[in-house]
Parts: C-alpha cells; structure tokens; sequence
C-alpha cells in the first residue's frame, strides 16, 4: 500500500511552488511574502542552532511576533497568515486536517496547526511542511501534547515524509490509507465512528479522534447548546478584529470545558 502520497522533492517542489502564486491576496505583495517567510523560517533555525550549542538559552517566539507584527513595511502577519489558511483549508478540500469535519467559513475557526507542535519544535514554526489547518477542537485537543516526533526532537532539517512512521502526518498522509471513518445521522445526533487501520492512525484516533468523536455527541445531544452555537458560528468576525478575538476566546473556552467532561482526568 502507498502509505505516502508525498513522496519525493519534485512533489514538494511543486506544492510550495503553487503556494508561492497563493501566498498573499495581492499580487505584487507576493514575491516579497515569500522572500520574508523564508528569511523567518532561517532566523528560526538559526535560533536552533544558538539554542542547541547554548550560545542563548531561550528565543522569543518568533511566530507570536509575525502573527501580531509586520513583514516589510506594508504586509501584515494577520494578511500572510489569511491567504495561507485560504491556500491549505482549499488543498484539504476544507476539511479539517485530524478530524475531516468542514471547516468553518470564518477565519477564527480554521486555526494553523503546527504539526509538530511549537512549543517542542519552535524552529520548525514557518516550516511549509509543517503547517496545517484544523478545526478549533482538534488543534485546541492537540496543542499540548507532542504525540509522536519524540525521535525528531533536537533534529534541525524537517524530517522526511517517510520518517513519520510513529504518528500521523496530515501533510504527508493521506487521511483514508490510515484511519476509516462513519458518520451516522439522525434526528437528534450526529455520531462519527473512527476506526485507525495504520500503526498512525490507530494513535491518531486514540490521542484525538475518540474524542472529538465524543464531544460531538456531548454537545449535539444538547438541543440549545447545539443551536446557540450554529448561531455563533454564522458570524464572521473580520480577522484580527477585537470580535474576532472574543469569539475565538469564546469557541475554545467551550471547547476546554466540553473536553473536561470528556476526558475527566486532565
Ligand atoms: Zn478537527
């Protein structure tokens, strides 16, 4: 079986070449976007190597500032990070990249995942490899943890797709060679089955999926819950607006407290 569908540097080549066409939503900003992301992407691993013969002990956090600053004097980290989640949420066919539930249309419900997650891997932050985009509930679950990758940590270049034997890539995967899914549908619930068929995918649905699984039918099995929260999610917030923020706040609150009576002991 094809366990990868990336494969080789042609089809990355390829892939962050179509990104390059995509990566700002006006053309002449473009070039210097992706001129700008490759100059952070070096800093980060330059800030690796200082970190790693201990020339420095910690780095600021390099993607916190990109997302609240500038890029050259007229781009916008909030505008960068628009068109990426535009360009990826499409190649994932708008859906989430654990979970393939729909995305959201609003900005604030298709957060960037980081795959091998920034706090572990802060060099890896503007990797293109490493970016995906998730729902609120699988990325809000995940960001703690760093459930494989632990013989990545401390590697500078990014690893190879074929090195992701240990957990599931969603990058590097593809979702149906690893895990099989069932939605049922009826009056009151919507009730999704996940069944991993892969070493990655039996982790994915144990670390993940069971319960995002079992938050859908926690909060579908609620008839004002699910309601208020359609009505919540018809809103679009403009990005990086102050409403924005709030509904953000207020979507992984929720989430934190639904997943408390999902997974009682964290
Ligand atoms: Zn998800």
């Amino acid at each position: 079986m094809a366990d990868y569908y990336v494969t080789d540097a042609r089809v990355m080549a390829a892939a962050l070449e179509k990104y390059k066409s995509k990566c700002h939503k006006t053309i002449k900003h473009r070039l210097r976007t992706f001129v700008a992301l490759s100059r952070l992407n070096k800093k980060a691993l330059r800030q690796f190597d200082d970190m790693q013969k201990g020339v420095i002990t910690e780095a600021p956090d390099l993607w916190k500032d990109f997302s609240n600053g500038k890029i050259g004097k007229s781009i916008t980290g909030t505008e960068v990070k628009s068109a990426f989640r535009a360009f990826i949420a499409s190649e994932q066919g708008n859906l989430c990249c654990y979970c393939q539930r729909w995305l959201l249309n609003n900005g604030n419900a298709k957060p960037i995942e980081h795959i091998l997650p920034r706090e572990s891997f802060k060099h890896f932050a503007f990797n293109f490899w490493n970016l995906a985009v998730a729902c609120v509930d699988c990325n809000g679950l995940k960001s703690a943890d760093v459930w494989g990758g632990g013989d990545k940590l401390n590697v500078r270049d990014y690893p190879a797709p074929s090195s992701f034997t240990e957990m599931y890539h969603p990058r590097f995967h593809r979702f149906k060679d690893h895990v099989r899914f069932v939605r049922v549908q009826t009056n009151e619930h919507n009730i999704t089955l996940y069944r991993g068929i892969t070493n990655q995918g039996r982790k994915l649905c144990r670390d993940l999926l069971q319960d995002i699984a079992a938050k859908e039918v926690l909060i579908n099995g609620n008839p004002r819950i699910k309601s208020s929260l359609a009505t919540i999610n018809q809103f679009e917030p403009e990005e990086g607006s102050a409403l924005e923020k709030a509904f953000l706040e207020l979507q992984e609150a929720f989430s934190a407290a639904a997943m408390k009576l999902v997974r009682p002991k964290d």
